[in-house]
């Protein structure tokens, strides 16, 4: 092959790629952390007490390099839209907007609205629709995973895997999260739910559960984030899994890799992820490390070292299960930037982009499952085919498809029809459950003029009947968790 071939095999692409190495942006630019040292950045406890909580300390943060139109659009998300409490990290704010040069009053506004950590970390009334900021099918639990709980926080959907959630916090909030419903502290508009059992018999539960119920192999500890548990709480937990027989993977969830990655870092930390990954690899258990992240300009060097810290203290793999955000990456080559800024900058494998659930004033992030299609298909051949991440839809009832997986699709009113082949465990006596289809709804203003109109017409009638399921579903709960 000739030079000029290679050349062009090289630039004359759709995705051009060229490796990038990672920055650190430097966290004096903003006047809140003129004086802020290096090793204060680097502390975990720095990173914690400094996290920004409110619109008065982001403001005290900023300066006046972000005009005050910024503060109030704000504000307001946060009183009439917002999901999630205000929580961003040190780390992640550093991430925002961290090309721009400050130059005087009011100069990073635009860099700030316009930035894609920022659209999904913090976001403002003006990112919302106004014409549809819900979809009439959006629903606070839009997974029904309380539903599925088999001991209160384990939610058994698939045949041989669990979701385990251990604790309902997190270091940082992300205004997209799929557990609303439970995770943070409660917004003007969200009351959230609380575990009612306290944590040690909430988990012995969850442990009783696996020990009795041999056809799980695999354990999803989440939360909220495992990084908010403290550490040998969390390690006693791990020590109990690895000693059921039937365990045979264990994946962590952390966002706090990317948001806080210093926590990863710490000494007292790394030894324990040492002890537990030892005791894994001596039993023959995989043990892996779930993050999340959505665009490149998180991956920084101090991420790419907690994710090889994690791996020299014998984590199996590190993957990345990012969600898929109209205005943060929704575009083909935002999706490769950050998947080659995972697995060439930080060894981590790009594995899933999940598209944003169901939940309430989420149309603003939500994309179509065409739109879905067509990434997954733009994406592919540019990355090693283990790194290749899949675009999935997380259909409720159903779990996780590939979005080429679907069995038909009205167009028109932007509604998918999936099919499955397992039973959740609320379906065991139910003889249709792997037969019948089960629905999935792109966002509104996607859709034709046509389908636009059949929701005006029928979009309030469907509200009213998932009223009135979510409040039948709330009362299942309340009455399941009096039973104890
Ligand atoms: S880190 Fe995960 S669980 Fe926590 S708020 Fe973000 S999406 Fe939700």
């Amino acid at each position: 092959m000739s030079i000029e071939t290679s050349i062009g095999l090289a630039t004359g692409q759709p995705y051009p790629y060229q490796r990038t190495e990672l920055v650190e942006p430097d966290h004096r630019r903003y006047p809140g952390w003129a004086d802020v040292t290096d090793e204060e950045w680097t502390s975990v406890q720095w990173q914690r007490a400094h996290c920004v909580k409110n619109v008065g300390q982001l403001r005290a943060l900023l300066g006046d390099l972000v005009d005050e139109r910024f503060f109030a659009d704000l504000e307001r998300d946060q009183a009439e839209r917002a999901t999630m409490s205000m929580l961003v990290p040190p780390q992640m704010l550093n991430t925002i907007a961290s090309r721009d040069v400050p130059a005087g009053p009011g100069s990073l506004t635009e860099a700030w609205y316009a930035d894609p950590v920022r659209r999904y970390m913090l976001p403002v009334f003006s990112d919302r629709r106004t014409d549809w900021a819900s979809h009439p099918h959006a629903t606070r639990d839009s997974l029904h995973e309380h539903d599925m709980w088999v001991a209160e926080g384990l939610t058994h959907r698939y045949p041989t895997k669990v979701l385990a959630e251990l604790l309902p916090t997190c270091p940082q909030y992300c205004g997209h999260c799929t557990r609303m419903d439970l995770v943070g502290n409660s917004t003007p508009q969200v009351a959230k739910l609380k575990f009612v059992g306290k944590p040690v018999d909430r988990h012995e539960a969850m442990l009783d559960y696996l020990r009795r119920t041999p056809a799980v192999r695999d354990v999803v500890v989440s939360g909220g984030d495992v990084a908010n548990m403290p550490w040998p709480r969390l390690e006693a937990f791990l020590g109990s899994l690895l000693e059921i027989e039937n365990i045979r993977d264990i994946r962590l969830a952390t966002k706090a890799l990317v948001g806080l990655p210093q926590h990863w870092l710490a000494d007292d930390v790394r030894a324990g992820v040492e002890r537990v990954a030892s005791t894994a690899r001596a039993r023959g258990v995989s043990l892996a490390v779930h993050t999340h992240a959505n665009h490149a300009s998180s991956v920084t060097p101090l991420v790419a070292a907690a994710s090889r810290a994690l791996l020299e203290a014998g984590v199996r793999d590190v993957r990345n299960q990012g969600v898929l955000l109209d205005g943060v990456n929704a575009d083909p080559h935002a999706l490769l930037d950050l998947c080659f800024a995972l697995l060439d900058g930080a060894s981590i494998t790009p594995y899933y982009f999940y598209m944003c659930d169901m939940i309430p004033f989420s149309e603003h992030w939500r994309v179509s499952v065409a739109d879905a299609q067509r990434l997954q298909t733009a994406i592919m051949g540019y990355l090693p085919g283990f790194a290749t991440p899949r675009i999935v839809c997380d259909v409720p009832f159903v779990g996780k498809r590939w979005v080429h997986q679907l069995h038909s699709y009205d167009t028109d009113r932007g509604i998918s029809y999936w099919t499955k082949n397992y039973r959740t465990s609320i379906e065991s006596g139910d003889s249709e459950a792997v037969s019948r289809t089960y629905e999935y709804y792109d966002p509104i203003h996607t859709l034709p003029e046509s389908g636009r109109a059949w929701w005006a017409e029928h979009g309030d009638l469907d509200t009213a009947a998932l009223k009135a399921a979510e409040a039948a579903a709330a009362s299942r709960r309340t009455a399941r968790a009096q039973l104890g």
